[in-house]
């Protein structure tokens, strides 16, 4: 079967109305693709101690908001390219804002999703943007690779609803990190990437987790996600640019 075929075979079954704003034509379109190219720091009001420097490549309000869900939790999995892509660019922002560069393989570590949440979408819709991004990364000359190197423990509320104190408490101890490979010294830099960052808790975990795999002078561990809610941003559309980490 030719591309051609296949192609108009998909236009028959895939929607082709945009995710974000519901216009025909396209899965994402132009202008709301547009607002998950604004690489921005993410700022929790509450900034947990502990969050690793992490950037976002959109704000989750307005079309991206629906865009996001309708890949996580309405099975359109096609959204996989234009949400990794922006992945890729909130990874190469935050690495590239780390003093004297990357020397070696930027590694991206997928926040583990719940075993519930797995069973109920049937897939992993984190595991699918790290893919993406790789790929992305791969191609823009980047040494870049997965690494899961997290795992959830035990049973997890659902956290829906709860407050910033609650979430902690939900989240203590839900990540532990597979020792082998680690981080070891001189291995590049390690991002944790996650689809959406509210209050950072979950960032916060996953990174003590990770940074529990290596001596005190390994690897820096940052993060990078597809959109920061408004509150983790300034302002909608807009955000602090990403400078120099320090
Ligand atoms: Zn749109």
């Amino acid at each position: 079967m030719d591309g051609g075929l296949l192609g108009a075979l998909a236009d028959l079954v895939l929607p082709r109305t945009c995710a974000g704003c519901g216009v025909p034509g396209a899965m994402l379109c132009r202008r709301c693709g547009a607002l998950l190219a604004v690489p921005h720091l993410a700022t929790p009001r509450r900034f947990p101690e502990g969050l690793p420097p992490t950037v976002a490549a959109g704000v989750y309000a307005g079309p991206v908001r629906p865009a996001l869900i309708a890949f996580k939790e309405r099975g359109r999995s096609e959204l996989a390219a234009p949400l990794g892509t922006a992945l890729a660019l909130a990874v190469a922002a935050v690495v590239s804002a780390l003093p004297g560069g990357v020397a070696g393989t930027v590694r991206l570590v997928p926040v583990p999703s719940s075993a519930a949440a797995l069973r109920t979408r049937g897939r992993d819709h984190v595991r699918e943007l790290t893919a993406r991004a790789v790929a992305e990364l791969r191609a823009l000359g980047m040494a870049a690779d997965e690494a899961r190197l997290l795992r959830r423990r035990g049973r997890l509320r659902d956290s829906a609803g709860l407050s910033a104190a609650q979430r902690r408490a939900n989240l203590a101890g839900t990540f532990v990190a597979d020792p082998a490979p680690g981080r070891r010294p001189g291995e590049g830099v390690f991002v944790l990437v996650d689809d959406v960052v509210t209050s950072g808790a979950t960032l916060t975990e996953a990174a003590g987790a990770l940074v529990a795999t290596g001596p005190d002078d390994g690897p820096p561990v940052l993060a990078a996600v597809v959109a920061a809610t408004p509150r983790a941003a300034p302002r909608y559309g807009t955000g602090r640019p990403v400078g120099r980490l320090s």
